[in-house]
């Protein structure tokens, strides 16, 4: 049976008819309990409770979903105009695999692909449908940047194998895209970080310059009327532009990656959410509302949308709520002044208007939604839009208008480093990509996919972790929502950034 015919035939989900970075810093500052332990060992038990969070549960209001970056898969842009994607069944039997992966954003289909093309039997469930978590939420930037070289001290070889890895694979997201059917999805259109002064761009060069030395990241510098050309816009003098950046599709990498997952094999299920896990012997099945998996090892590939069934996930990361929305296809005089040449932009010292012009010609904008209202698509918009005007004044005469706003959620660490976690033998999670995941959940997911089957996890080429609490799990959110992105919207409305 083709890959199609098996998902219309048990797809008994709820009806999924096609409709349709933020980097608040993401380099300056991105930067449960109902589970109770049942009474056999190594089984942890929800009590009957819907498997969310309390808070999540709670959510109904539009306000309340978009607060928790919970709306509905539908109203991202990156679902339009192609619509969303067929659903996948329901898991209603019991099977076994040698391995189940909880959660089908970047990172899960990443690792069950890999895992599949490694000839392993996969299951993949995921609570509603592949992307639609962060991964079908996001910003669309590729940033092929590493973060934080002092997190690489902390590695068994200095980072070595990881950054080998990361040299070769750096293209990962172009590559998947290519390779399984969704080439216009993930574009190495290039990425530049603009700025006012040189100042601002020597200061990020020089940040950046230990991965140019390492051979990690390739950067040009541009400025004067060869900026202007690029941009369209006259508000910067210099840039510093990674040729290997780009721009994705998260949504349809995301469903190519795990449709080319099923096509090797993988089970793939949609609205079946893990809601208990039991020890079977050295094995563990993990169970949904109609059905099961056995497997020897599971994967929890839950990032910031974690339930409670392993009760570390949940509270290991801080979640931070981010939107992004796109306007209608540009009016070609638009199209024709910003970036024509679609590199994805981003602002130095620091930037709240991270912005795509993706395929159909439309921007993709993203930042942090407001305390008071973060469901107030036309506030957020007109922010954006004033902004554009600055930034090219020519638009104020243009139609630029608003097609979708979503809100999403982002978990964040204190290290600037995903999370590979063991709480129990078998058991594993891979998670916390805060927003650097278009790049870092499909290599994590490959990386990962590779120990697990060789049997070689103590080879990983980063180490794995226990979960363990944050000790306010409020506070970015509180940091970042709260004080930073208010005080940056005030000075740039006084024309100070
Ligand atoms: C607004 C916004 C802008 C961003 N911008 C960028 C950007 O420009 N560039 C970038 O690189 N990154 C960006 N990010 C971050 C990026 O989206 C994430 O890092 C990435 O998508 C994480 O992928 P993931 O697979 O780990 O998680 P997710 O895509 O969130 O997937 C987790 C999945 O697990 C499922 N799940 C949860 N519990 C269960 C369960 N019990 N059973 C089964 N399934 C379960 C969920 O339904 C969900 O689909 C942004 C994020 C947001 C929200």
């Amino acid at each position: 049976m083709s890959t199609q015919a098996a998902r219309r035939k048990g797809a008994d989900g709820p009806g999924m008819e096609g409709t349709g970075t933020m980097r608040i810093g993401r380099r300056t500052l991105l930067a449960g309990t109902a589970a109770v332990a049942a009474g056999a060992a190594g089984a942890w038990w929800w009590g009957g409770e819907p498997p969310v969070p309390k808070a999540d549960r709670a959510a109904r209001t539009e306000g309340q979903l978009f607060e928790r970056g919970l709306i509905g898969i539908e109203r991202s842009g990156w679902t339009r105009p192609e619509g969303v994607a067929a659903p996948w069944p329901v898991l209603a039997a019991d099977l076994a695999a040698d391995v189940l992966v909880v959660g089908a954003g970047l990172a899960g289909s990443s690792l069950a692909l890999h895992l599949a093309e490694a000839g392993l039997k996969v299951a993949v469930i995921e609570a509603r449908q592949p992307g639609w978590g962060a991964s079908g939420r996001n910003a669309g930037h590729v940033l092929p940047t590493l973060r934080d070289a002092a997190v690489f001290e902390r590695f068994p070889d200095g980072g070595k194998a990881f950054l080998d890895a990361f040299r070769k694979h750096r293209n990962l997201p172009y590559d998947l895209a290519a390779r399984h059917g969704a080439a216009q999805d993930a574009v190495r259109s290039g990425y530049l970080n603009v700025a006012e002064n040189a100042e601002a761009a020597a200061e990020f060069r020089a940040k950046s310059a230990w991965m140019e030395r390492q051979g990690l990241l390739r950067i040009e510098e541009t400025g004067g009327e060869e900026l202007v050309r690029q941009t369209g816009s006259r508000l910067w003098t210099h840039a510093i532009s990674f040729p290997d950046g780009g721009q994705v599709n998260p949504y349809r990498l995301t469903n190519a990656m795990t449709a080319a997952a099923a096509r090797l094999g993988a089970l793939v299920f949609g609205e079946s959410p893990a809601i208990r896990i039991d020890q079977a012997g050295s094995r563990w099945t993990v169970r949904t509302p109609r059905g099961s998996v056995t497997a020897e090892r599971v994967v929890f590939c839950t990032n910031a949308y974690p339930t409670d069934v392993v009760p570390e996930f949940a509270t290991a990361f801080y979640p931070l709520t981010a939107y992004a929305l796109t306007t209608r296809t540009l009016p070609d005089e638009a199209k024709a002044l910003i970036m024509p040449g679609r590199q994805t932009l981003s602002q130095l010292p620091l930037d709240i208007n991270p912005l795509v012009r993706d395929r159909h010609d439309r921007l993709i904008l993203s930042s942090i939604p407001t305390v008071s209202s973060p469901e107030d698509a036309v506030w957020h918009f007109r922010n954006q839009l004033a902004w554009l005007h600055h930034a090219w004044p020519e638009t104020k005469a243009m139609k630029i208008e608003l097609e979708a706003y979503w809100t999403g959620r982002v978990a964040m660490r204190d290290r600037e480093f995903p999370g590979v976690f063991q709480p129990r033998a078998g058991i594993y999670g891979l998670m916390y990509f805060n927003a650097w995941g278009n790049l870092m959940a499909p290599l994590m997911g490959k990386l990962l996919a590779r120990g697990l089957a060789a049997d070689r996890t103590d080879a990983l080429p980063f180490p794995i972790e226990k979960p363990l609490a944050v000790s306010n799990q409020g506070k970015m959110d509180r940091i970042i929502r709260h004080l930073l992105i208010p005080a940056a919207r005030t000075a740039q409305n006084l024309g100070v950034l």
